[in-house]
């Protein structure tokens, strides 16, 4: 399993789809991108390799923008098919994610959110932290970054997530307890990945996050790093990649 996303400059969707690629290693039963395109989300999502998604995506959503994420998945609650594969959309069609990991008590979180009026699509355990992240910013009135970091805290489990809200095209938060998540910081551009193969020619400093970390990464904005659970800033440490 893995996960890529970009923000920046470039098309996006090569960027990703190469770097799913690159992370085939890590095994996956299914694999997904969403591309926002200026004006809407194009997500495209299927069981099976990249290359099925590959042929997919040319027909479906290419398009040349700028900000996207992707996904292989290994299932871990619901069986592999196209439904259940990544990226997930929130209730609202707003916000998007991309989990490696587990959320072990997704169960009593969707079941308190269908009493608020939501619904789900796939068996996963992942839609329901994307609507959790939701409900919190409706709910709080807070940004997506604090939305991320409460819903967060409200979860027992294993993550490395990358979500965006389609309103807010100029960041990705992401988030790692468990799963590994790398930070490639260009200029004017981010990458973020799995490990460090999916951008590793565009640039050579990375920020590896810690367990119980989160960062929103912003265009041009410096990346700002925090604890999870107490809100405390965390100091980026840049690490300069060998290969
Ligand atoms: N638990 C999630 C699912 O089953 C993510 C699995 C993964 O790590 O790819 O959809």
């Amino acid at each position: 399993c893995g996960i890529v996303g970009y923000i920046g400059h470039r098309e996006a969707y090569p960027i990703i789809l190469k770097g799913l690629q690159r992370l085939e290693y890590r095994g996956y039963d299914s694999a997904g991108i969403a591309l926002y395109d200026g004006n809407t989300i194009k997500l495209s999502k299927t069981k099976g390799k990249v290359a099925d998604l590959k042929n997919r995506l040319e027909n479906e959503i290419k398009t040349d923008g700028k900000l996207g994420i992707g996904h292989t998945r290994w299932a871990t609650h619901g069986v592999p098919n196209d439904v259940n594969s990544h990226p997930h959309y929130s209730n609202s069609g707003n916000l998007v994610i991309i989990h490696n990991g587990i959320i072990e008590n997704y169960e009593a979180i969707k079941t308190e959110l269908i009493n608020r009026g939501y619904s789900f699509k796939s068996d996963t355990d992942t839609e329901v932290l994307i609507n959790l992240i939701e409900e919190v910013k409706k709910k709080e009135g807070v940004k997506l970054g604090k939305a991320v970091q409460i819903a967060l805290n409200e979860v027992v489990g294993a993550y490395a997530i990358a979500v965006f809200d389609k309103n807010k095209p100029n960041e990705i938060v992401v988030a790692k307890l468990g799963s590994p998540l790398a930070i490639g910081v260009g200029e004017d551009e981010f990458f973020i990945a799995s490990d460090a193969s999916p951008f590793i020619e565009f640039t050579k400093n990375a920020i590896y996050l810690e367990d119980e970390e989160m960062a929103v990464v912003r265009l041009g904005k410096k990346v700002r790093i925090r604890k999870i659970k107490d809100d405390s800033l965390v100091n980026p440490i840049m690490q300069e990649l060998k290969f």
